[in-house]
């Protein structure tokens, strides 16, 4: 099963694609999580990512779409996966649809995890994160059992740079203007759906598993 989430930044979709994968038994790809493996790491490709990813802007489709292609075709994927944060441009989607051909395969599911504007900032705000295992939190809607501290590692938790309020406003005009075209692309072929992101956790995944099945 091949599954592609849509979605602003904060709506929840990496949330969602983590417990898809754990559901499905697919791998989770994050791009997102990619490039800051890469930036932790050191890589050339992270320091070149970093520029981009600190201002709110995306990483340039160059740098993006043959990580995305490659790593689909690591054995891990045969029996499908779920991406995260990819594609967040027509070109990227337009390059994943020509690659999947090629293979003779096609995306099964583009779930778009809708959510008002207004909603994503007020989640964004309280967004933390683990720099040690990246699990991710909410003060509101996801809270750690100790303020803090990361429930998985122990690790101390961190407002992202990207989830700062400036950069959060960037990152959903980008939003609007490179990736919410692709809700159109994906329904021309045939296989977008729609899920209420607004609902809690647990509601929005019985709602995806509904689409999905058992
Ligand atoms: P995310 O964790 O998915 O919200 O991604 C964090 C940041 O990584 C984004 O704001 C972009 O700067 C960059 N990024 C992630 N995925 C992509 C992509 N498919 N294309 C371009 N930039 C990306």
């Amino acid at each position: 099963m091949k599954i592609i989430m849509l979605g602003a930044p904060g709506a929840g979709k990496g949330t969602q694609a983590i417990k898809i994968s754990e559901k499905y038994g697919i791998p989770h790809i994050s791009t997102g999580d990619i490039f800051r493996a890469n930036i932790k790491a050191g890589t050339e490709l992270g320091r070149k990512a970093k520029e981009y990813m600190d201002q709110g802007l995306l990483v340039p489709d160059a740098l993006t779409t043959d990580l995305v292609v490659n790593r689909t075709s690591e054995p891990d994927c045969e029996n499908g996966y779920v991406l995260d944060g990819f594609p967040r441009t027509i070109p990227q989607a337009e390059c994943l649809t020509e690659a999947l051909e090629k293979r003779g395969e096609k995306v099964d599911f583009a779930l778009n995890v809708d959510v008002p504007d207004e909603n994503i900032i007020r989640r964004m705000s309280g967004r933390r994160v683990c720099p040690k295992c990246g699990a991710t939190y909410h003060v509101v809607y996801a809270a750690p059992e100790k303020e803090g501290v990361c429930d998985r590692c122990g690790g101390e938790l961190i407002i992202r740079d990207d989830d700062l309020p400036e950069t959060v406003k960037k990152r959903l005009d980008v939003y609007h203007e490179q990736t919410q075209p692709l809700i159109d692309y994906y329904e021309n072929e045939g296989c977008l759906v729609n899920v209420d992101g607004t609902k809690s956790l647990d509601e929005v995944f019985t709602a995806i598993t509904e689409i999905l099945g058992d």
